[in-house]
């Protein structure tokens, strides 16, 4: 099986079609000024000039969704005695995501880890997972919020995809980078690469250079422990955060989740849906008490948890793909490079103060 095509830019509709009679194809929309995945219309043309505004995450975890329904009957005769049904609800279907960036796809290796990890397998995330492709649109030209390569990933990373397109003179170069992407190109809508390959990497050597050099990021674990106390350096860097969540809901690797009931007399369903960590109720307890008070509190666990805390339980992985749209995307501009790099320095400067 070739491992690399080419595909036409007016074949596109057709080929998403194609691939839509067997999977549910999700491809990026604009809708009300986002761009977000949708299922992809027949003959529909998806938003590939720029990275979509919402990340992929929701293919695969639900902004909300069904985890089981519930019914429990009473015994008329003995009303403390009752029966309770328990009726999972894991549906997976084919999917294909296409047109993500290789950042957003990345974040998957992040919830892989704990949604998967061997403790706590999450049966409908692995459903899911199992059911989905990503065909990768990997980057050509980069903003000024993107920091992919300070966390080890690129513009053409292939982390977590199945095929990676590449825009070129004309059309595309598909490049299969798994197995199951292999089959994705057995298509006779697609013709031989050519020497398209020598272009696409090209054009993605210009994007790798136009991120500038990579900060090291390697002393940021330790360094955000260090200052777990200081609460003076968190109220300084969350002074103008809102604590509006936008940052968490669309972070590729945001993972956070809240539970809820939805009843109807003695029966139910049970809901997953996104948290957030950057609310005040998020860990609200019962009796009033809140561990994290502050927005202080709440910015340094969230930046604490991407580069400090999951990267010391999982082998130093990063749990942030620098695709910045928590800082495009900020009513008012927190940086979360600016708050890891202040850290870095704040921690050295205290260290030689002692
Ligand atoms: S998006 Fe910005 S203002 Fe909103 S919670 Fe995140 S850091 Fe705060
Ligand atoms: S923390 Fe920000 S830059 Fe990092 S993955 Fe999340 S949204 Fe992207």
């Amino acid at each position: 099986m070739a491992k690399e095509k080419y595909l036409k830019e007016e074949q596109l509709p057709a080929w998403l079609s194609e691939l839509g009679r067997t999977n549910r194809v999700l491809a990026p929309r604009e809708e009300g000024g986002s761009i977000v995945f949708r299922p992809c219309a027949d003959g529909e043309v998806p938003v590939l000039a720029t990275d979509s505004t919402a990340s992929p995450k929701a293919a695969i975890f639900p902004a909300s969704h069904e985890l089981f329904s519930f019914a429990q009957e009473k015994n008329p005769d003995d009303p403390e005695k009752a029966s309770l049904t328990l009726t999972p609800k894991i549906e997976a279907e084919p999917t294909v995501v296409f047109g993500a960036r290789p950042c957003g796809v990345r974040g998957f290796l992040i919830f892989d880890r704990v949604y998967q990890g061997e403790k706590f397998p999450d049966p409908y995330y692995k459903a899911a997972r199992e059911k989905t492709l990503f065909i990768t649109q990997t980057c050509t030209s980069t903003e000024n919020t993107c920091f992919c390569n300070w966390v080890g990933s690129g513009p053409d990373d292939p982390a977590g995809s199945d095929v990676l397109l590449t825009r070129v003179n004309g059309g595309f170069l598909l490049e299969a980078v798994s197995g199951r992407g292999e089959a994705l190109l057995e298509s006779p809508l697609l013709s031989d690469a050519g020497d398209r390959a020598k272009e696409a990497k090209a054009a993605r050597e210009e994007a790798r250079k136009s991120l500038g050099e990579a900060r090291d990021l390697s002393a940021a674990p330790k360094s955000l422990l260090a200052l777990f106390n200081d609460q003076g350096f968190w109220e300084d860097v969350s002074a103008k955060c809102l604590s509006c969540g936008a940052c968490t809901y669309l972070c590729p690797t945001c993972y956070c989740f809240s539970i809820t009931d939805e009843t109807k007399g003695l029966s139910g369903k049970r809901l997953r849906s996104w948290d957030n960590c950057m609310s005040f109720q998020f860990t609200l307890e019962a009796s009033g008490h809140n561990p994290r008070p502050t927005k202080a509190h709440r910015l340094k666990n969230r930046v604490g948890h991407k580069f400090s805390y999951y990267p010391t339980l999982h082998e130093g992985l990063l749990a942030c793909c620098g695709c910045g749209r928590c800082i495009k995307s900020c009513p008012v501009s927190v940086d979360i490079r600016e708050i890891v790099l202040r850290a870095i320095e704040h921690a050295k400067a205290q260290e030689v103060s002692e």
